[in-house]
């Protein structure tokens, strides 16, 4: 790329696979246009909301910053719950305008004629033209940029021009830093109390500058915001009348000047953002009072912002064929996660929120999604994976506190967390169906700790950093190791450990029909991948050796002996399996109620929604061979066949792999995608053997956020780890990329509807152009580099590979 973004003024500017573009108001759908519109930089992320509107039905201004919680007790159903949710911060956007005596521009109080907006991904910039008449028919063409900077991660940039098309006169622009803020976005959370701020100072230095500084309830973090806000005419800067605004929570200033018809006012409004959590601050005031004085202007900052998104598309390019439609989605997705997790989120002590930092669904929890996140990022700045596996570390002393509380050893990591790494799932949930809270029992998905094994482990695949594994990678791989052989329990009868009382990722099942919410038994999932993590356990013992490993041992307490039950667990847990010699999901699920899916599809147009309407009409899905995600198909999601079936035969089990396709329809039959997730992994488990389906679940969850297929939920965030998991079907999915032991490997089979494919990726240092077109794939380590030669097998074919070597196979075996 390299080329400058243009003017910005022009909406149309860049090709359609990088521009989201909406036209003319749709109340309806809104605020799922200000998800997708959504800026960020990985430290804090601004909805895209009109800069004229404040919270109300229709819209939903929202400012997020990394890792910055609350907590809150409200009162629901007589009793007290306590929650802990990303913070909305003071609405740094506000900016409207008007004659002088005249209304202001706001959201109903004039009319909009026409709006644009576009948001240009390749360079992180938003822009809005909109023309607005008013009851005097005044028409005022309205021209907007704006930014979150990707080069100076505390600044964000707001510029508009203001055009008089038939008339001339006394203007007023009003710009301010509204701290009435509260969280609302989530129609599910309504009951529940959301004042998070109070906004404890506020001021204007009588020329440009702004602030205002708001602390959170109970955390008492705070959270600085500066504005400069500049006007300017036939390009000069003009010294413009300004008030002082100042009401509780909210500060700003009134600019007055004159403007001729047919001339342009452009208003360029520069924020910085600092919250008590950053570091090397004095305060987060001094901080941002500070970084807007040195910051440049709008201009200014756009340069250096494209200049850093080119370099992050460059590291992220996902190369499609010119005339493949996915493009755009896949830009979407590439861009979203970007403004998620960013080089800068490397440097803070913060998770990988579930909804983004789009909105505010789940709170911005952190679950288990970072699964389907690192596979991708692990090949394209592991830094950050190391960054987000060192924040589970860090909370290792509260995963190691609630295995204690629940009388096991070792570590359980929370099922959802926030600030410090505590068990955050609520223990109850709204059911819209039902108009009624439900007991929710997620908090049974200890299945989390098994993600962050497998993460651990394929961060060290793909690194090599052995530095991490001593220092951090193995204390996670043992505590978790400790959970799970804590949780199993030895059955002498047949010499078999069982796993009870779980949740697998599967949601429906909480407990069996006349348990509900205990949880079920030997669930497939869990148990294969906690044989799996042992195993990993043990590798990563021999790995460090005595010598590394000592001061680990003593500090663990580490003995043979529990090394040893760890290898007899992982070879004696229990799999159950259905007659058809198909894996079955958990111990009993054979015999629950099958139902027909069919007539619920016809009532309701899809399966998504089963589980919440099943509890609505007071029957449950407990009750059923019904699931809402992926479970146990997820075990080849994560391994290939050849590796399930190892895994299973280890375990003492005659499993033959000529039953997987038999797997697969059966539990796809039984599954109702009710989580975004869902299709991700599908998508990936018919790569191998149904290629064409493949690519259409894949088409499917690429359009998921962006054509809001999943309805209304996208108004509250996106969904990071579909949009993370779609980019890594393409990325290992397709291509058959696996890192595992020691070796690159690969095996492409791209459906036909997939015509090309060029993806840059560093593998232990090194980074590789892998070039899949109609007949070949060709693979290319770039020059340079101090990476060792790594070894990569091309179906079964092993090559050396340094810097410089070229290998070209034909595409598909
Ligand atoms: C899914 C979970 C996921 C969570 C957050 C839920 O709907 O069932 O697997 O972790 O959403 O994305």
């Amino acid at each position: 790329m390299g080329a400058d973004p243009g003017c910005g003024l022009c909406v149309s500017s860049g090709p359609d696979e990088w521009v989201l573009s909406y036209r003319d108001a749709d109340p309806a759908s809104e605020r799922t246009r200000e998800t997708l519109l959504t800026l960020g930089n990985g430290y804090a992320a601004t909805r895209g909301s009109a800069p004229e509107a404040t919270a109300d039905e229709t819209h939903y201004p929202g400012t997020y910053a990394a890792g910055f919680y609350n907590r809150l007790v409200s009162q629901v159903d007589g009793q007290a719950r306590e929650d802990e949710s990303i913070v909305n911060l003071p609405n740094w956007l506000s900016l409207t305008f008007r004659p002088v005596g005249g209304a202001w521009f706001a959201p109903g109080a004039v009319d909009m004629v026409h709006e644009h907006l576009a948001l240009d991904m390749r360079w992180g910039l938003l822009t809005r033209e909109a023309l607005v008449v008013d009851d005097h028919g005044r028409r005022t063409r309205l021209r907007q940029r704006r930014l979150v900077s990707m080069a100076a991660p505390h600044l964000a940039a707001l510029e508009t021009r203001i055009v008089l098309e038939n008339w001339s006169g006394r203007i007023e622009i009003r710009s301010a830093l509204d701290g009435r803020v509260r969280n609302g976005n989530v129609s599910s959370f309504a009951a529940l109390a959301s004042q998070h701020l109070d906004v404890v100072e506020t001021g204007c230095d009588g020329k440009d500058l702004l602030w205002l500084v708001a602390e959170t309830t109970s955390s008492q973090q705070r959270a600085a915001e500066t504005a400069r806000t500049l006007v300017y005419q036939g390009g000069q800067e003009v010294r413009a009348d300004r008030r002082t605004v100042s009401e509780p929570g909210l500060i700003g200033q009134v600019l007055e000047i004159d403007v001729g018809q047919g001339e342009d006012v452009v208003v360029d409004k520069v924020v910085a953002i600092f919250t008590s959590r950053d570091r090397a601050i004095a305060s987060p005031l001094i901080a941002a009072r500070e970084e807007i004085e040195d910051a440049s202007t709008f201009d200014g900052l756009l340069a250096a912002h494209s200049l850093a998104w080119d370099r992050l598309w460059e590291r992220f390019h996902v190369g499609l064929d010119d005339q493949d439609d996915a493009r755009r989605p896949v830009h979407a997705h590439v861009f979203h996660l970007l403004q998620t997790l960013s080089p800068h989120t490397a440097d803070l002590d913060a998770g990988v929120p579930a909804p983004g930092l789009h909105g505010e669904s789940y709170r911005g929890h952190i679950f288990w999604d970072e699964l389907f996140v690192f596979p991708f990022l692990n090949l394209r700045l592991p830094e950050l994976t190391r960054a987000f596996l060192r924040y589970r570390h860090r909370r290792l002393p509260q995963a190691r506190r609630r295995a204690a509380a629940l009388g096991m050893k070792g570590a359980l990591f929370p099922w959802e967390s926030g600030s410090d790494g505590r068990e955050e799932t609520p223990r109850a949930s709204w059911n819209p169906h039902a108009g009624r809270w439900r007991q929710d029992f997620s908090s049974r998905q200890y299945h989390v700790n098994l993600a962050v094994a497998y993460n651990v482990w394929h961060y060290w695949q793909a690194t090599a950093d052995f530095g991490f594994l001593a220092a951090y990678g193995a204390e996670l791989l043992f505590e978790t190791s400790r959970f799970a052989a804590s949780l199993a329990t030895y059955d002498p009868t047949d010499d078999r450990y069982d796993i009870r009382g779980v949740m697998g990722p599967d949601e429906f099942h909480d407990g069996y029909p006349d348990r509900p919410g205990e949880g079920i038994d030997n669930s497939a999932y869990v148990n294969i991948m906690t044989a799996w993590a042992l195993a990993r356990a043990r590798d990563a013992h021999e790995l460090l050796g005595r010598h590394h490993g000592d001061e680990l041992w003593q500090g663990l307490h580490l003995s043979d002996a529990e090394l040893q039950k760890w290898d007899h667990i992982a070879r004696r847990l229990r799999v159950c399996f259905l007659p058809n010699g198909v894996m079955e999901q958990f111990e009993g699920y054979g015999m629950l109620a099958e139902r027909d899916w069919e007539e619920f599809r016809r009532r309701h147009g899809d399966l998504k929604t089963l589980g919440l309407v099943l509890e609505a009409e007071n029957d449950s899905p407990n009750r059923y061979q019904a699931s809402k995600q992926a479970d146990v198909l997820m075990l080849l999601y994560l391994f290939s066949a050849e590796e399930l079936t190892a895994l299973v035969q280890q375990l003492g089990y005659p499993f033959d792999p000529a039953v997987i396709p038999q797997m697969i329809e059966y539990y796809m039959t039984r599954t109702s995608h009710g989580s975004s997730l869902s299709r991700v992994a599908h998508s990936w488990v018919l790569s191998r053997t149904d290629r064409s389906r493949s690519w259409r679940m894949l088409r499917e969850a690429l359009d998921n956020d962006v054509a809001d297929i999943q309805g209304s939920s996208i108004s509250e965030g996106i969904h990071l780890g579909a949009m993370a998991g779609t980019l890594d079907i393409l990325q290992r999915g397709y291509t058959g990329l696996d890192t595992r032991d020691d070796m690159l490997w690969l095996n492409p089979l791209l459906p036909d509807e997939l015509r090309s494919l060029d993806l840059d990726i560093r593998y232990r240092g090194q980074w590789i152009n892998l070039r899949l077109d109609s007949t070949n794939l060709t693979l290319h380590a770039l020059p340079g580099g101090a990476a060792a030669p790594s070894r990569v097998t091309i179906r079964d074919k092993v090559y050396d590979v340094s810097a410089g070597t070229t290998i070209t196979v034909p595409r598909n075996a």
